[in-house]
């Protein structure tokens, strides 16, 4: 049976693997088809390519674009795009650069709640200048002894209502899918487990992601229990979405699920990866 993992990070966004590194432990571990989908960002797919063709396994063009939905943010995974689309190299560097802002901001909020310095603190952790992000906070306090780890810091520091939380206009629904269907790429909505919308917010969103092109939705995530992939299978199949799977690896440590690690797809659903 083919391994797929299609969503996972490297030191281009906030992972702590580089490209080739994140590649070599894939297929190590035994993925076959492996999708590198940083933050708003394709610079590392080129490495990435090059290891996976060493690896003899198939690299997919993909990244992870940060919307934002009816004031949540929403994040949807693109796949097997061509990521020397102008258009989408365009949209991609204006969603990174509102990021720099945001950034200071954070460090100004957490400075009032009594941390200062974590701007700079979290620019120690920053692999790649062109992307900051909360995960390189989250590091920071960690590692200053500030919280006990990085879900923690989430929790107690950089989630809405918490002191270091700072609301962030990322790309609109319309724009983001545009971008994506004009690069090739196919969307899928990440993680929906981890959205805030309740019942009726969920079926405005996925008719929303539809009717913008968007054509799958992640069941198998590090972000789902067992229950919640069985009900987005249910969804998939309803609305007609396509179903991906993948494990959000970030690096040693730092993650649910290990590169590869997810359970078989559950039954009934059509694979993403149908018409590849
Ligand atoms: P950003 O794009 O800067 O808002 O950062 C989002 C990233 O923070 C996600 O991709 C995750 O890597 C990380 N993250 C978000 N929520 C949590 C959480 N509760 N626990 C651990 N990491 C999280
Ligand atoms: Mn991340
Ligand atoms: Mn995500
Ligand atoms: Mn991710």
């Amino acid at each position: 049976m083919v391994r797929y993992d299609l969503h996972c990070h490297s030191t281009y966004s906030d992972g702590l693997l580089r490209p080739a590194e994140v590649v070599r432990r894939a297929a190590a571990r035994g993925v076959d088809v492996l999708a590198l989908t940083d933050h708003d960002e394709l610079a590392g797919i080129a490495e990435a390519q090059d290891e996976a063709r060493a690896q003899g396994i198939t690299l997919v063009p993909a990244a992870e674009l940060s919307v934002t939905w009816e004031d949540e943010t929403i994040h949807v995974v693109a796949l097997h795009l061509d990521p020397a689309n102008p258009a989408l190299g365009a949209g991609l560097s204006g969603v990174r650069d509102g990021r720099d802002v945001r950034a200071r901001r954070i460090g100004a909020a957490l400075e009032t709640a009594g941390i200062p310095g974590a701007f700079e603190g979290a620019l120690k952790y920053v692999t790649s200048e062109r992307l900051i992000s909360r995960t390189h906070f989250a590091r920071f306090l960690v590692d200053r002894g500030i919280v006990g780890d990085v879900k923690d810091v989430f929790k107690r520091y950089l989630t809405p209502g918490k002191p270091g939380y700072v609301p962030h206009a990322w790309a609109s629904m319309r724009d983001a899918l545009s971008w994506i269907r004009g690069a090739g790429g196919q969307a899928v909505l990440a993680h929906p487990g981890r959205y805030k919308v309740g019942a009726s917010g969920m079926k405005r969103l996925i008719a929303e992601f539809r009717e913008e092109g968007g054509t799958g939705i992640e069941v198998l995530s590090s972000s789902h229990t067992s229950a919640q992939a069985a009900e987005f299978a249910t969804l998939a199949r309803v609305y007609g979405l396509l179903a991906s799977c993948g494990s959000d690896y970030h690096g040693p440590g730092e993650s649910w699920l290990d590169l590869g690690d997810l359970p078989p797809m559950p039954a009934g659903v059509t694979p993403v990866w149908t018409a590849w």
